[in-house]
């Protein structure tokens, strides 16, 4: 496909597109970074790329991948790709992690994960985006994903760590969110109290291998307590599997029960609804994310605001009335 002259693409990017459907891992890599640079002129690139896109993406499975550090992401996420890829798959793998900006590193930046697998021509991997608030972060990871997806992947894993509300953000974006756990007594817990559980579609005990009856134990455990809970869709219970990433084992039975999930969510017509709601849920967080900013740029609330924030802290006026004020001060531009 050439994108239609009336796409409003340059040459260059016209180019960029052309290799990114073509499959090549370089322009896929180049238009991501332009998703991810803060420039106003790449970020007004990017939004026509991503456009142009639109109609070659959708055709993957989105699978979320979330866990606490050490649980064996990077090593499931390997032996996953590798079994894909001897399927026939083209695996990409991208990750959200809010706090990479913090301390610089990002949970795909080390180069040593997942060695086999980024040596792969049919996997793609890309480290999560160091932009700061776990909005922006998420933001661009939904980009690159269509991105991916236009660029023939048709399995993408987003990965994120057991932190923050990171899980969320990548629930809302993939069609199967995973838990991986391990069987240690209380993890089962600690997820219930953050409320992750009720995110999961499906929940995976890795490290089987260590003590196979107690991640049993751990895994009957947690059916017991996700019966408990309101399932995301009526058609779905989500099952608990035992694994060892490290050894690959149940990593094939592991991409069955995702195969089972996308045809029995897929005859109910529950994919294609969670695929709607998320893209609503997309464009309503893009319109807060775009208010809020306009909010902070607005000249008035810019000199308005310390004062205000004073006078509500010295409690000389209350939150509700500064709030109406500023507030007030943007409507009269709109
Ligand atoms: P991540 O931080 O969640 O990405 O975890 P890693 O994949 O880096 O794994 C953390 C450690 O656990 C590494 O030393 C792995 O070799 C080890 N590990 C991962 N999966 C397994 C497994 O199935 N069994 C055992 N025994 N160790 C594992």
């Amino acid at each position: 496909m050439n994108p239609a002259p009336e796409s409003g693409l340059s040459s260059e990017d016209a180019e960029l597109v052309h290799g990114l459907l073509a499959g090549g891992r370089r322009p896929l890599a180049k238009a991501i970074t332009l998703i991810e640079s803060t420039r106003a002129d790449h970020q007004a690139r990017a939004q026509k790329l991503v456009e142009a896109l639109l109609p070659r993406t959708g055709r993957s499975i989105r699978v979320g991948i979330s866990g606490v550090p050490g649980v064996g992401k990077s090593t499931f996420i390997e032996a996953l790709g590798m079994h894909l890829i001897e399927g026939g798959h083209r695996v990409a793998v991208l990750a959200v992690d809010p706090s990479s900006s913090v301390h610089g590193g990002s949970i795909l930046g080390d180069k040593t994960r997942m060695e086999s697998l980024s040596q792969r021509e049919e996997a793609f991997i890309r480290p999560s985006p160091s932009s700061g608030s776990l909005g922006g972060v998420a933001e661009k990871t939904r980009e690159a994903l269509l991105l991916c997806e236009a660029a023939g992947y048709d399995v993408i894993i987003v990965e994120t760590v057991g932190v923050g509300q990171s899980e969320t953000a990548v629930a809302g974006m993939t069609d199967c969110f995973v838990l991986l756990q391990l069987p240690n007594a209380g993890d089962d817990l600690q997820a219930i109290k953050k409320g992750i559980m009720e995110l999961a579609d499906l929940v995976v005990f890795n490290k089987a291998d260590i003590d196979p009856n107690a991640a049993q134990m751990a895994a009957s455990q947690m059916r017991g307590a996700l019966s408990m809970l309101h399932p995301a869709s009526a058609h779905w219970q989500p099952p608990v599997l035992t694994l060892s990433a490290m050894q690959k084992s149940g990593i094939a039975e592991f991409w069955q029960t995702i195969e089972r999930y996308r045809d029995t969510l897929s005859a109910s017509g529950d994919f294609a609804t969670r695929r709607r709601h998320q893209a609503l849920a997309w464009m309503w967080q893009m319109i807060e994310t775009g208010l809020h900013q306009r909010f902070h740029e607005h000249p008035g609330v810019k000199s308005a605001l310390p004062e205000l924030s004073k006078l509500v802290e010295d409690g000389t006026t209350t939150p509700a009335a500064a709030a109406q004020r500023l507030l007030g001060l943007m409507s009269r531009y709109f």
